[in-house]
């Protein structure tokens, strides 16, 4: 829940971001990230690496240090050989060769083994004088052996004694017995058999002592001196056999104490090379873990970049690129529609509100896009409307009526008057809001005393208040006149009363309300042209251009509708059908020109000498059909009479004369008492009538009356 909460918080912040902020951070922030990761790793790289040197160094020292153990093993080999060698054979020159090699080795080695050997040394030379012993007395042993065997083999002094020789036998076969003994027994055996040997070789040699002990005393006395020599040789023999013994026994402790001590001294070689072999083993450890931390903190930023780039990516394809798309989309559907505007601007404004919903609540730039699309899509389909149903419109009022409502209800303009330039150059007030205002509106007795019209530019109080001197300029109302400039020509002006804004604010707001007011007159001003010269057309077709009066055309197009109001306000109409007399004389004596002239001018009485609601009609070359409306039943003639009194009296000014002529007139009314006749049948009805009045004498009225129709038509 309260992650939710800051992560839309992050995303509330993010999106408040512009477009240029957003990038920025991003960039920041993937910078520092990886800068982060890529010290790290550059850190623990180094630190692997002085390592690996530092591994390289001691594999290297290592190697030395083991090869130098391998030689030292070596050496301590031969000094073991030489030292069987010496054992078996005792003698010197071995001896010398194992003192040197081991004195070699003692160079070789670390100080507490160097302490080892020196005792090593010290035992074997223990060795060497207990062996030295051993073979001196093994050599009297051997001298005393001999003594006894030359004694033994020296029998003639028995001289046939058989106890003698018995004797001598004996002590032989004692001798012989015991020598064997003492080889296999003492010299060559272990500890225990020495003396157990010993001990035999003992009882043996008392047994021999015993047994001369006795018989010795029988003998003669060359016979028992003999004996007795043989007797002592034997003790002699007997005492170096105990000496080698107890030597021989001394020298397999030494040996065995030598051997023990060469024991040691491996031991100690082989720990040394275990001990170096494990620092060695430390180290690579040690790198191996350096090196598995560098290559996880590797993987690690590698992760920590990939994850860090997918949001990134996620986040720019969310926050920036999909709108982008989204935009450009907008973009190009909006220029296509532009080209195509008045067609699609309602179809494809559906379509622009959906990708509009996508991005116009953005508060970046995309954002900004989006609403100025939005609101220049919306002021174009207003605009593209308003085109539309002004073209529909058929006539010019209408068109102002709806600028009108724009002005007033979309644009909030208070006052407005729309002026409009008339064929006389005038410039009469066309439209306004409020209706009363035009009391307090200057009038144009020439469209050119307004300056607007005049500089066909916008004339504006905003800015300087003084710069229209005909406007009504007060304190409260400031005016903005937009003129209306078709090709060149301006056709009429706007003008808008506003009040007098009185911070930035409202200026702005007006300003605009202004301009957006100025685009739809632009807009307008084509098809009031349009619309102007239709009426222009319409009025050329149904004016006289010599008279100014409706011809005959307009007749046959309006009358339905007037007598439509005659009937309705059941009323009557009078119709006075005018001819005047002897016209051809005025062609034939000054010309058709002046003709003309007194055509127009009599067009001029003839207006002059109705009610305005009344319509004059040319009806021919110089007939004249009159409609009066709304006459008192029989009025018609007397209204005639006038005319034709009028005419009398008026002296037409044609070029280089003054004349004076007559006009005779039909009258008829309409309806007839019967009210069965159409229209045209009453017109009919004048024109017979004024058909009797020229048959009377002329300069005349003649009412119809029902006999006339048959005359006529008889
Ligand atoms: P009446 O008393 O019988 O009406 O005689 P009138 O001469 O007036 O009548 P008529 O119908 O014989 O002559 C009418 C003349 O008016 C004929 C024609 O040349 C002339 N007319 C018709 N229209 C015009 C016009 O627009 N200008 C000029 N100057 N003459 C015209
Ligand atoms: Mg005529
Ligand atoms: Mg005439």
């Amino acid at each position: 829940m309260l992650k939710t909460k800051k992560a839309s918080l992050l995303m509330t912040t993010i999106n408040q971001l512009n477009l240029k902020d957003k990038f920025k951070y991003l960039i920041s922030i993937s910078a520092i990230v990886i800068f982060s990761l890529s010290s790290i790793g550059f850190w623990r790289y180094s630190q692997f690496a002085n390592h690996k040197t530092l591994i390289q160094n001691s594999s290297q020292k290592l190697l030395s240090e083991l090869e130098g153990n391998f030689a030292n093993s070596q050496l301590m080999g031969d000094i073991e050989a030489d030292l069987t060698t010496f054992m078996q054979t005792g003698h010197p020159a071995v001896m010398a060769e194992l003192t040197f090699k081991t004195q070699r080795l003692a160079g070789q080695l670390p100080d507490e083994a160097k302490e080892s050997l020196l005792q090593f040394l010290n035992k074997i030379g223990k060795l060497e004088i207990r062996m030295e012993s051993l073979r001196k007395n093994n050599d009297t042993a051997l001298s005393a052996g001999t003594a006894i065997h030359k004694k033994l083999e020296d029998t003639k002094i028995c001289a046939g004694n058989k106890t003698c020789l018995e004797e001598f036998h004996y002590a032989g076969e004692i001798f012989r017995t015991v020598q064997p003994l003492y080889i296999t027994g003492i010299l060559q055996t272990q500890t225990k058999e020495i003396q157990e040997t010993r001990t035999e070789i003992s009882q043996h040699l008392a047994e021999l002592d015993g047994h001369l002990q006795k018989t010795i005393p029988s003998l003669p006395t060359a016979q028992s001196l003999s004996l007795t020599n043989l007797q002592e040789l034997f003790y002699d023999f007997d005492d170096a056999i105990t000496t080698v013994a107890a030597i021989r026994q001394r020298v397999i402790d030494s040996e065995h104490e030598v051997l023990s001590h060469s024991k040691t001294i491996k031991n100690l070689l082989a720990a040394a090379s275990i001990t170096q072999s494990q620092k060695a083993v430390d180290l690579a450890e040690q790198g191996l873990k350096l090196a598995t931390s560098y290559v996880f903190l590797m993987f690690a930023s590698l992760g920590v970049m990939t994850v860090l780039f997918l949001v990134l990516s996620s986040f720019m394809s969310r926050s920036i690129i999909a709108p982008l798309v989204v935009l450009v989309d907008l973009l190009k559907r909006f220029s296509y529609l532009l080209a195509t505007v008045r067609r699609q601007a309602v179809a494809g404004g559906d379509q622009f509100k959906i990708i509009h919903s996508q991005i116009i609540k953005r508060k970046d730039e995309i954002g900004d896009v989006g609403r100025a699309t939005k609101e220049l899509m919306d002021h174009i389909q207003g605009i593209s409307d308003f085109r539309r149903k002004i073209e529909d419109d058929t006539t010019t009022q209408e068109v102002y009526s709806r600028l009108a409502t724009i002005f007033s209800e979309h644009l909030h303009l208070p006052s407005y008057i729309i002026y409009e330039r008339s064929a006389d150059n005038a410039m009469p007030i066309v439209y306004s809001e409020p209706h009363d205002i035009t009391e307090f509106l200057p009038e144009f007795a020439t469209a050119d005393m307004c300056r607007a019209k005049r500089t066909g530019a916008v004339v504006s109080s905003f800015n300087d208040p003084e710069i229209c001197k005909i406007c009504p300029v007060n304190d409260m109302l400031n005016h903005y006149c937009v003129p209306m400039l078709v090709g060149g020509h301006v056709i009429g002006v706007i003008q808008f009363l506003l009040p007098i804004a009185t911070n930035a604010d409202q200026k702005k707001k007006m300003d605009t309300a202004l301009n957006e007011a100025r685009n739809y007159i632009e807009e307008a001003l084509p098809v009031l042209q349009a619309k102007r010269f239709a009426a222009k057309l319409e009025e050329m077709a149904t004016k006289d251009q010599l008279t100014g009066l409706y011809n005959r055309r307009y007749l046959e197009i309006s009358l339905q509708q007037i007598v439509a109001g005659i009937k309705r306000r059941k009323s009557r109409m009078g119709i006075l059908m005018c001819d005047m007399d002897f016209f051809k004389e005025v062609n034939d004596n000054h010309g058709h020109d002046a003709g003309d002239i007194v055509l127009s001018e009599l067009a001029a009485i003839l207006n002059k000498n109705v009610r305005s609601s009344d319509l004059v009609i040319r009806y021919g070359g110089e007939e004249f059909l009159i409609l009066l409306n709304d006459i008192e039943d029989g009025t018609a003639s007397l209204v005639a009479d006038k005319l034709r009194s009028a005419v009398e009296t008026y002296r037409f000014q044609i070029p280089g004369a003054e004349i004076q002529k007559t006009l005779s007139i039909g009258v008829a009314e309409y309806p007839d008492p019967t009210m069965s006749k159409g229209i045209w049948q009453i017109i009919k009805q004048a024109d017979v009538a004024l058909y009797n009045a020229k048959n009377g004498g002329r300069n005349q009225v003649v009412t119809f009356a029902k006999e006339m129709w048959e005359e006529q038509s008889y």
